[in-house]
């Protein structure tokens, strides 16, 4: 599926907690519908104006019959501010769908699935288990938070059950959601948060031999795969983020 820009229209905007913004917006009648996984290069900016690269963010939700497109994003820097300001009726340039995500189908026959984030990691996988729902398979779904919860309502009607951690103990168990995975119990993990996490999700998965895909981040330019800025070294070479990825074999991605 071949990327592409076009300008969409802000349909609403919503804060979750004082970082966290849920942002929706109206795709054009015509292009491709993005699956889970993918990304978006996003920019409410001129291109004379910084930052100078475009932001990428994944895709939350899509409502197919409407054709709109759902972001959950973080506030971290100068661009996801600016796009923390846009309000209904404002415009932005989305170019994607980007990367090859997760292919909820096949992931769907390895039996039960574990689908475990972390913090904003969650964003990717609201899509994500809507699919594997629809697909046949409710996943089980295991996140991880600082202190402060959210967007979690969402999953529900897609999910079989959702566990809780927090660093804080303030919702849920007390400590990493790495303590609530027992991969022996899945057919497959999938995986998307801190590095951190996903490393260890993905050590524990070869340990009980579980296959294990993890969604990775990594600092990006053009997110075509035409620059190979986001390069990262695999067992198999060289490969980049935006395009071979952001969804890998967690064994292929990770020293364990
Ligand atoms: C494929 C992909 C999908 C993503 N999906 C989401 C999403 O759904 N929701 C969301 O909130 N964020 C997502 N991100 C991260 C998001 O792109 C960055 O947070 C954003 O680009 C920061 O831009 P900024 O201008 O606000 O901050 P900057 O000023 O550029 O950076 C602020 C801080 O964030 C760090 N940072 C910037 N970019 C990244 C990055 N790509 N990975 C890790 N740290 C970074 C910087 O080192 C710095 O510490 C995704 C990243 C990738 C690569």
């Amino acid at each position: 599926m071949s990327a592409t820009s076009c300008n969409v229209r802000v349909l609403r905007q919503k804060a979750l907690a004082p970082d966290i913004r849920r942002l929706t917006v109206a795709l054009p009648q015509e292009g491709p519908m993005p699956h889970a996984g993918q990304f978006y290069m996003l920019r409410a900016w001129a291109a004379s104006e910084s930052p100078l690269l475009s932001r990428p963010i994944s895709v939350h939700d899509v409502d197919e019959q409407e054709r709109t497109l759902t972001f959950l994003y973080q506030i971290k820097g100068e661009g996801t501010q600016k796009l923390a300001h846009l309000a209904w009726g404002q415009t932005l340039t989305l170019t994607g769908p980007c990367g090859n995500g997760f292919d909820a189908a096949a992931a769907a026959k390895a039996g039960k699935v574990a689908v475990v984030g972390g913090g904003i990691g969650t964003a990717p996988l609201l899509l994500l288990c809507k699919e594997l729902s629809a697909a046949g398979c409710r996943p089980d779904l295991m996140v991880g938070f600082r202190d402060k919860v959210y967007g979690l309502e969402a999953f529900e009607p897609y999910c079989a059950k959702i566990d809780i951690a927090t660093d804080t103990g303030a919702v849920g168990h007390h400590g990493l959601v790495t303590d609530l995975l027992d991969p022996a119990a899945y057919g497959l993990v999938l995986t998307c948060g801190p590095g951190v996490m996903m490393r260890g999700v993905a050590k524990l998965c070869q340990a009980a031999g579980t296959p294990c895909l993890a969604s990775l981040e990594n600092k990006m330019a053009c997110g075509l795969g035409a620059c190979l800025g986001c390069t990262c070294h695999t067992k198999v070479g060289p490969k980049t983020v935006c395009k071979d990825g952001p969804v890998f074999p967690a064994e292929e991605v990770f020293e364990l």
